[in-house]
């Protein structure tokens, strides 16, 4: 599970998040919404390590990761913008994570560094993309370079290589809203396949509602840097425990 305590931010004099309480359980898909500006990628950020909170708490599982670094925390995060590397092939694109992280190992772990031989962490890393490319459909793009792709199969191959390296979770800011509609629906689908196959922690960063109430088990409505409700899409939209919930619930996307 994943537990932020009491979490605070702010940026300048303005208060971006004010003391968010949040248990994210394992295997959970858990979307944060919320209108623009009300801190849902600010905290997505404070979760993965890549800005730290001025008050409270992170903790993955046990242990507080508060202080730790991005890397220390075993989350993937996959953006809307998918941040490719252009010059590289799908194929190093997806396996780039498992390479920054394999060939350092004989620095950390010495003795397993000296048992585990170069060509053995190779096969290893071509085995994982293999596999990771199975998994999204994308082993016929593996040789193609990113812009050679449509922004579906781009999306998917930002998953692979985030699915590489077994996360404890997946940290998802926006990830489908560069994609036309038609194409956003059927990614939509694809995403809570996903979720369901690998059974892993998915925290989801959307302002549509309409994604947020078909893909999840839970919905976190974020207000002003609070969270205003956090239920089942169904508690949410039967039962909002205020007028602003009911009015963002409600309104067209
Ligand atoms: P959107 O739906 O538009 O992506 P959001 O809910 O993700 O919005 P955040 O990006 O978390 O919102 O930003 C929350 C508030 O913090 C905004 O008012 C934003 O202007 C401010 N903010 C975010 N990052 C910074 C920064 N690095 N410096 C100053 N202010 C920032
Ligand atoms: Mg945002």
């Amino acid at each position: 599970s994943i537990d932020l305590r009491g979490i605070g931010k702010h940026f300048d004099r303005t208060q971006v998040l004010a003391g968010i309480d949040l248990s994210v359980k394992e295997g959970e898909f858990l979307s944060l919404v919320g209108m623009s500006g009300c801190g849902k990628s600010t905290l997505l950020r404070i979760i993965a390590g890549l800005e730290a909170p001025d008050c409270g708490s992170v903790f993955i599982g046990a242990e507080d990761v508060t202080s730790c670094d991005p890397s220390d925390r075993n989350l993937a995060m996959v953006f809307q913008s998918y941040a490719l590397y252009p010059h590289m092939s799908v194929r190093q694109n997806i396996a780039t994570p498992l390479r920054m992280r394999l060939l350092t190992l004989p620095a950390r772990l010495p003795l397993l560094g000296r048992l585990l031989a170069p060509r053995a962490v190779l096969d290893q890393i071509d085995a994982a993309v293999a596999k990771a490319a199975e998994t999204l459909q994308i082993t016929h793009l593996l040789n193609r370079k990113p812009g050679q792709l449509s922004g579906g199969q781009r999306q998917r191959v930002a998953l692979a290589r985030a699915l590489v390296r077994q996360p404890a979770a997946f940290l998802m800011d926006e990830p489908l809203s560069n994609l036309d509609a038609k194409l956003r629906v059927h990614m939509r689908d694809e995403l809570a396949a996903l979720h369901r196959r690998l059974g892993a922690t998915f925290i989801y960063v959307t302002h549509d509602q309409t994604e947020a109430m078909t893909m999840s088990d839970r919905i976190a409505l974020m207000i002003d840097g609070r969270i205003e409700q956090l239920g089942t899409p169904e508690e949410l939209y039967q039962q909002p425990a205020t007028l602003a919930v009911a009015r963002f619930i409600g309104s067209p996307t």
